[in-house]
């Protein structure tokens, strides 16, 4: 089987289009989708910081490893950022190959934890909920979001980026339709443009299976070991059941994206919200205290 774009030997097929790639033009394909994402949605100026937040995972790893062979063709700089949650056993490795992975490729990294920011660690913290109906990934996702604000803006970044590719996003927009929380729909437009402090995607629209080829091809070491937490969510379900719909009707996950597309621009335009300041931390939010500030202060009533 021949490459469609070369005379080598072809290492990947990809389904939906019957296009077929050797690992060079396979890996070139990925960063040119990824460009292509950054300027659709004008993800990124010109002399802006990036933060690019590596968790240690395929996506994350892959992600600043084609963040920083565009940062020395193009105009902007970047710098790593890790969030330690506190999770026994699981993180350490994690930390211990991002580290590497940074030095190799020359990029500053800075680790933040959660213990730090919130003198709670991740268990600390799923100790002193009131019950087992907000799950640990609520919780967690919460907590770190602030804790990626707090790490970018210590860094000096104006930009975030994170390795959240197609499938995330798909699962994340079926998540917040099961639970009725249309207004976030409107949250997850990849058009950020006009915020001064922008949280990117740059992998948004790449199937998960191929940023897994990337990174194996490309021989990117990432952790393997799954968080004990990651079956506890309804996730897990979702994704099984999108790779389901996928592997009998190639091409359904492109088709679902781009109704994400179209329903979060109509959603972000209709259901605006004059954003106020938290009284608690002065973070951007749509009531008087947001909500970090108030899973944190329930959790430390807990504690008292
Ligand atoms: S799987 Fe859930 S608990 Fe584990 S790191 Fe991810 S968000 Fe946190
Ligand atoms: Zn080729
Ligand atoms: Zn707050």
């Amino acid at each position: 089987m021949q490459c469609d774009r070369c005379q080598d030997q072809a290492a990947y097929t990809r389904k939906y289009s019957g296009v077929k790639l050797c690992s060079t033009c396979f890996s070139n394909s990925i960063v040119r989708k990824t460009a292509k994402t950054i300027s659709k949605f004008n993800m990124i100026k010109n002399n802006e910081l990036v933060a690019v937040a590596v968790s240690g995972g395929k996506d994350s790893l892959a992600l600043l490893k084609i963040m920083q062979e565009m940062s020395t063709s193009h105009n902007f700089r970047i710098k790593a950022i890790t969030i330690d949650e506190g999770i026994p056993g699981y993180r350490n490795e994690a930390l211990e190959i991002v580290e590497k992975f940074c030095n190799e490729l020359n990029v500053e990294h800075k680790v933040y934890s959660y213990k730090d920011l919130f003198e709670l660690t991740l268990d600390q913290a799923l100790d002193l909920r009131e019950n087992e109906k907000t799950s640990s990934c609520t919780i967690c996702g919460t907590l770190r979001r602030r804790a990626i604000d707090h790490a970018a803006k210590d860094i000096g970044a104006n930009v975030i980026a994170t390795g959240h590719n197609l499938d995330d996003t798909l699962q994340t927009f079926v998540i917040n339709m099961l639970s009725g929380d249309t207004n976030k729909i409107g949250w997850m437009n990849p058009d950020t443009s006009t915020n001064t402090f922008r949280k990117i995607k740059p992998f948004c629209e790449i199937y998960e299976e191929e940023i897994v080829f990337y990174a194996f091809t490309n021989n990117i070491p990432f952790q393997s070991e799954p968080c004990p937490h990651m079956s506890e969510g309804i996730r897990t379900e979702i994704r099984e059941f999108l790779n389901s719909l996928e592997k009998d009707h190639s091409g359904i996950k492109n088709s679902l994206y781009q109704s994400v597309i179209k329903l979060s621009e109509i959603v972000k335009e209709s259901n605006y919200k004059q954003k106020t300041i938290c009284e608690k931390c002065g973070n951007e939010c749509t009531g008087n205290v947001c909500s970090v500030c108030n899973m944190v202060l329930k959790l430390k009533e807990n504690q008292t």
